[in-house]
């Protein structure tokens, strides 16, 4: 058996409920396909409805003596998970190229980005505190404590597999909360092998539970309409969880939701170009372009816009295409055809509408889901590649005149997740700060997660944070106590 095959076949095929493996009642199961082949690698259980409230049960069952386990416990659980991360990092890394067809350098970046949310959470357990303090008016004390949420049902999306999935269970496990969690149907191995890692770490039965489904409303829906449920935690695209937060208010739940992003990129005349090219490389082309975070729209200078696409053309053309695995290469498969198909109308639609081709433009010709890494220059306003996530290897180049004009392009989408500029002027750069409607910002570099970071945007790019201080309050109740002194 090939290294491939040996490591598909220690993938758990069946759900994790209660601390248990178990087959699903509903008969059916899903096969999970390798992006650059389209071949078939792995089945696995379709999780029906009966087994969510198997999964509900465990969830809520396990909730009590999670919550009582101590701090400690609970971070040095997170600790061990994140230990025995880094000893299993090429099986993670191989399998999500394999589900999911990054590169296998991007798929190790990913261990160890999705492991320091264990480290990081691991950290804060024993940091969770509250306040005391004597109330105004000096007749008694008011004390501020946390409680953990309760049990929260945490749904991942297919383009990051490890790092969406720590980066809910790390602060759930941290905070005390039991969880459900349910991954994306295109990538559901990492989350298997991720639960193993979690029992082989010591986790007690039903505090972390995994559903993979095919049918995720019908599945999803009465676990969020469960009383016993009382967070909601999403990462995906912004119509699902719109409606994921109409479903959540008829049961009053806590709601993390980190959706999509259309980030405008930069690059004003004052620029190091060099830098903004290497920024751009990596803002664009990280995980094929398939990222929320992925710089959708580089706003450059009239007065550099030519040089800066020369400059990006040629690093562009050097990319290498191919299944992840190969050594050296830079662009791999995006998720499946639909969104080559997807990646390809966009651009038709900026070229009809005027935009000009410098490289790329068309699907690749061979076996799985590729297109060309693309560049387009004077992208018309109004062009749907302007307004929507791309999520593929394309890049958008729209000139500005001035730092006004600039602001009024980067604000004119109604996500806010995150914004890159490149400017060698301070005041600029931190004017910028206060002028772009935006949750995040990378100010002369083209990457900013980071397990300490608060992750998360505002417009229709979500509510709450994941990640850094905040984290772990997504999963916190307050409770205030007053004590008067007589
Ligand atoms: P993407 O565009 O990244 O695929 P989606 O929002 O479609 O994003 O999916 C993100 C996650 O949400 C996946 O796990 C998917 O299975 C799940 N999902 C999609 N629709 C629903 C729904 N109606 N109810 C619950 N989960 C859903």
């Amino acid at each position: 058996m090939s290294s491939e095959s040996e490591l598909l076949a220690r993938v758990p095929d069946r759900l994790f409920i209660g601390g248990e493996w178990v087959a699903s009642t509903s008969g059916r199961s899903i096969e999970v396909r390798d992006p650059s082949t389209g071949l078939v690698i792995k089945t696995i259980a379709d999780a029906s409805v009966a087994d969510a409230a198997s999964a509900m049960d465990a969830a809520a069952h396990a909730q009590a003596s999670w919550a009582a386990t101590a701090p400690r416990v609970r971070g040095e659980l997170l600790r061990g998970a994140f230990d025995l991360l880094q000893e299993r990092a090429d099986d993670f890394a191989l399998l999500m190229t394999l589900e999911m067809g990054k590169p296998l350098a991007e798929a190790r970046g990913e261990v160890t980005y999705g492991g320091e949310f264990l480290r990081w959470f691991s950290e804060e357990a024993v940091r969770i505190s509250g306040r005391f303090g004597r109330n105004p008016e000096g007749t008694g004390r008011m004390i501020v404590t946390h409680k953990p949420v309760g049990p929260s049902f945490l749904i991942t999306p297919w383009n990051f597999p490890l790092a969406m999935a720590t980066r809910k269970i790390g602060p759930a496990l941290a905070a005390g909360c039991t969880s459900i969690i349910k991954p994306a149907e295109l990538t559901p191995l990492t989350t298997l092998y991720f639960a193993k890692l979690l029992q082989d770490a010591g986790l007690p039965a039903g505090v972390v539970n995994v559903l993979t489904t095919s049918t995720s409303k019908e599945v999803s829906s009465p676990i969020i309409a469960d009383p016993r449920l009382r967070k909601l935690s999403f990462t995906g695209s912004t119509p699902v969880g719109v409606a994921l937060l109409k479903q959540a208010s008829e049961n009053v739940l806590r709601t993390s939701m980190e959706l999509g992003g259309n980030a405008p990129f930069l690059v004003f005349e004052d620029a190091d170009l060099d830098k903004a090219v290497d920024g751009a490389m990596i803002a664009k082309f990280r995980n094929i372009g398939q990222a929320c975070t992925a710089a959708n729209r580089f706003i450059v200078h009239e007065s550099v816009a030519e040089e800066f696409a020369a400059k990006v053309t040629e690093r562009v053309r050097a990319l290498t295409i191919g299944r992840g695995t190969e050594e050296g290469v830079g662009i791999g498969p995006l998720i499946n055809d639909g969104a080559v198909d997807k990646a390809d109308e966009l651009v038709q639609d900026a070229l009809s509408r005027g935009a000009k081709l410098v490289t790329g433009g068309s699907r690749v010709d061979r076996d799985g889901s590729f297109y060309q890494p693309t560049v387009l220059i004077d992208v018309v306003a109004g062009s749907d590649i302007l307004r929507q996530e791309i999520f593929g290897p394309v890049i958008t180049i729209i000139p500005f005149s001035d730092e006004a004009d600039a602001v009024a392009k980067a604000n004119d989408t109604e996500y806010g997740l995150v914004s890159y500029a490149f400017t060698q002027d301070l005041a600029r750069g931190l004017r910028l700060i206060d002028s772009l409607d935006t949750g995040m910002m990378g100010l002369n570099v083209g990457v900013v997660s980071n397990a300490a970071a608060p992750f998360g945007g505002v417009k229709q790019s979500g509510v709450g944070r994941e990640g850094g201080l905040e984290g772990i309050h997504e999963y916190l109740e307050t409770k205030y106590v007053l004590v008067p002194d007589s």
